[in-house]
């Protein structure tokens, strides 16, 4: 089963990503649950959660994956924006449940000077505060570039945090094939050296999505700007490497590379040719 698709706007209404994803050609997507600036999110109409929930099923999607806002910064220095990060994902996780059985993925954070081991301490905790063992929901901590403070640049430190939470059964990974690159793991020399050592550190098993990007810099250069596929550094031959690898089968693969919608769907396909 190859499952492929790209960010969308929750702008329209849920039900409307789901026809546009078909139209697109995908049967999967992402999008963030507010603003990826921040601020508030429009109140969900059941008719319309609804009618996306009957449009999964009939056309056979799989996992979904939000996207955490990029203001959420759980491991601020600032207590203020470390509590705010806590409601924001307090209240997206509520509203995922409406959508049972996806996978939420967000950004671990910037440590902003406190230093990685309390920027994983404090990311654990906000997770150990809202992570419920009922819940339907799959948290993804994403693979990071690791650019200034940020968190999450390592595998060792998304293991860290793994290692910290409580539910841990609900908590997986998101690898970004630009951020990964970025950090400095090679994706075009030694794809399965690097799977190997994520192996090794977190454990494929907890692998549950790809954003799939080409990255407009070098490798190391931790700078975190996405390309279309085959026109970055990491180039056509390594992307297709990766969309092959057994690590990755059956993911879904969503697609942020720096498209209209044109684009996107001549990506899907040219995904779809790939894998088939
Ligand atoms: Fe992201
Ligand atoms: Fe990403
Ligand atoms: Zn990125």
């Amino acid at each position: 089963m190859i499952l492929i698709g790209c960010h969308l706007s929750v702008t329209d209404g849920y039900a409307a990503m789901g026809k546009t994803m078909s139209r697109f050609g995908g049967n999967t997507f992402a999008w963030f649950t507010r603003n990826p600036r921040g601020g508030k999110t429009k109140p969900v109409i059941p008719e319309d959660i609804e009618a996306l929930r009957a449009h999964l099923k009939k056309e056979g999607f799989g996992p979904l994956v939000a996207h955490g806002s990029y203001t959420m910064n759980l491991c601020s220095a600032n207590a203020d924006t470390r509590a705010n990060g806590l409601d924001m994902l307090t209240q997206d996780l509520e509203r995922m449940e409406l959508l049972p059985d996806n996978l939420y993925n967000f950004h671990p954070g910037f440590h902003t000077g406190q230093g990685t081991e309390t920027g994983i301490r404090q990311i654990a905790e906000a997770l150990n505060r809202v992570l419920r063992q009922d819940m339907r929901t799959t948290i993804l901590l994403e693979t990071m570039a690791g650019k200034g403070s940020e968190v999450g640049g390592t595998f060792e430190e998304l293991r860290e945090i793994i290692d910290r939470v409580d539910c841990r059964d609900k908590i997986g990974v998101c690898f970004d094939t630009c951020h990964t690159w970025d950090a400095g793991y090679d994706l075009v020399n030694h794809l399965d050296g690097v799977l190997q050592h994520f192996d090794d550190v977190v454990g494929l098993s907890r692998l549950k999505a790809v954003h799939f990007n080409d990255s407009k810099n070098e490798r190391g250069s931790h700078k975190d700007r996405h390309e279309k596929l085959g026109q970055g550094y990491l180039g056509v031959d390594a992307m297709k490497r990766i969309a092959l690898h057994p690590a990755f089968a059956g993911l879904p693969f969503i697609l942020e590379t720096p498209n209209d919608d044109e684009g996107y769907i001549a990506e899907i396909h040219t995904v779809l040719d790939w894998m088939a």
